[in-house]
């Protein structure tokens, strides 16, 4: 294989930039491996080193600032099989810190090369987060007050399995890149180079100073032993195999017929730890049993057993596009927390809306039809009104009929619940009063 550099679009930099070495070895190393362009995705950060991704035949992913190595954790979980190789610059390493952090924890096997030249290069030279604290860069001072961060450390200590740090205009470039993509598992190699385009207009730094530099830290070439384990896909596969398998979705075959026809929206306000949720859930099983569309949207605090919480309820005999209240057939108000989360809306309905509530509650002036429960009288409790009110919704034969609802019961309930909720419905149902 000659080379898998796309002809058509050869790369192009500032004389003298260190990222033209990089794309030689870079291409030679897939060279000599005999990758196809088939088998490799490049994935390109912003900047300079963004541009990579465009001077190869091979599949290639260009996205947000820092964000590359999140895409090539998504493109290399999706196909283990594919040769996943990142380039980023200093920039973008420092902007999507947190994503290096995690690649390095997680140990997919994928190469990032960063290219690093010590400041944003395309963007006129601003200090990056390796920027040196003396360099004078064209955004002011403040690399004088940070501390450049090292790399190939920061990956190793976050858990990088191989890292490398050298210079872009090494000799052998090609075989350590090699080294790095033949690694099963996360590697990283901080290359150092120079942007005369920015850089160096205002710095001094040759191939030369990069060596020295270089040798004065300690050396950091391939396989971090402490490191060294799993690849994230294969360990992955293992583990999730062993799981289990999902449960298959539900079926649920319509048996009844509802009471009324079209979109309804039932609204049920009240207060954590009353089964809200689960009153709306069991309006939707129910609307399932009568072969309606239903959706359920849900409200309610972070805190648990404290707070408001309401359910919004939509059943209808067509597709539901809109998944609001709007004006609700009926409202299951049951207790004040969730009336007040949703005061506004009694003044605007009509007779055409039932609101179920108790009779020592208070909700807002209405022009809807009303009907006060004795909840208390009844001995039922506060975690029983909104089963309860839905079983009198029910009595008043609004949109659920009683066999969808004891049928969606069924669908929810152990035995134990389901026979404490039947006795609930069937002392409502009893009740002449109600
Ligand atoms: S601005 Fe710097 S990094 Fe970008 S192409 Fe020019 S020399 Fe290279």
């Amino acid at each position: 294989m000659d080379s898998l550099i796309n002809k058509k679009r050869p790369p192009l930099f500032c004389p003298g930039c260190s990222h033209e070495k990089v794309v030689g070895a870079l291409d030679k190393a897939f060279c000599n491996m005999e990758i196809a362009g088939d088998d490799i995705v490049m994935v390109s950060d912003i900047g300079c080193s963004g541009l990579f991704d465009t001077f190869f035949n091979t599949h290639a992913f260009h996205g947000l600032h820092g964000r590359a190595l999140t895409y090539a954790a998504g493109i290399k979980m999706a196909n283990p099989k594919l040769n996943v190789v990142v380039t980023m610059g200093d920039g973008g390493l420092g902007i999507g810190g947190a994503h290096l952090l995690e690649a390095c924890r997680r140990n997919l096997d994928i190469t990032l090369l960063v290219l690093n030249n010590f400041n944003f290069g395309m963007t006129g030279g601003q200090f990056s987060s390796t920027t040196p604290e003396e360099a004078i860069v064209g955004s002011g001072f403040l690399n004088n007050l940070e501390k450049p961060f090292d790399v190939c450390q920061t990956g190793i200590a976050a858990g990088a399995s191989f890292a490398t740090r050298c210079s872009g205009y090494i000799k052998h470039l090609d075989e350590k890149i090699e080294d790095a993509i033949k690694h099963k598992g996360f590697s990283i190699m901080d290359i150092w180079g120079v942007c005369p385009g920015r850089f160096t207009k205002r710095n001094v730094l040759t191939p030369k100073i990069i060596d020295e530099k270089l040798q004065s830290l300690s050396a950091i070439e391939g396989v971090v032993k402490e490191n060294i384990r799993k690849e994230y896909t294969a360990h992955y596969k293992e583990v999730a195999s062993a799981l289990k398998p999902l449960k298959l979705a539900k079926e649920i075959k319509p048996e009844f017929k509802a009471p009324e026809t079209g979109k309804h929206s039932v609204m049920i306000l009240g207060s954590a730890g009353q089964r809200i949720i689960t009153a709306g859930e069991i309006l939707c099983y129910a609307g399932l049993k009568a072969g309606l569309f239903t959706t359920l949207k849900s409200d309610y605090n972070i805190t648990v057993l404290r707070g408001h919480s309401v359910s919004e309820a939509v059943l209808s005999d067509e597709k539901i596009v809109y998944i609001g209240s709007g004006i609700p057939s009926a409202i299951l108000a049951v207790d004040e927390e969730g009336i007040t989360r949703k005061k506004g809306i009694f003044k605007n309905l009509n007779k055409d809306t039932l609101v179920i509530t108790g009779k020592d509650i208070e909700i807002p002036a209405t022009n809807a039809k009303v009907f006060a429960v004795d909840f208390k009288g009844l001995k039922i409790k506060s975690n029983e009104r909104a089963l309860a009110s839905l079983a009198v919704m029910v009595k008043h034969n609004r949109i659920i009929s009683y066999d969808m609802l004891i049928s969606a019961l069924k669908e929810i309930f152990n035995q134990k619940i389901f026979n404490a909720s039947f006795e609930l419905i069937e002392k409502i149902k009893n009740n002449e009063l109600i």
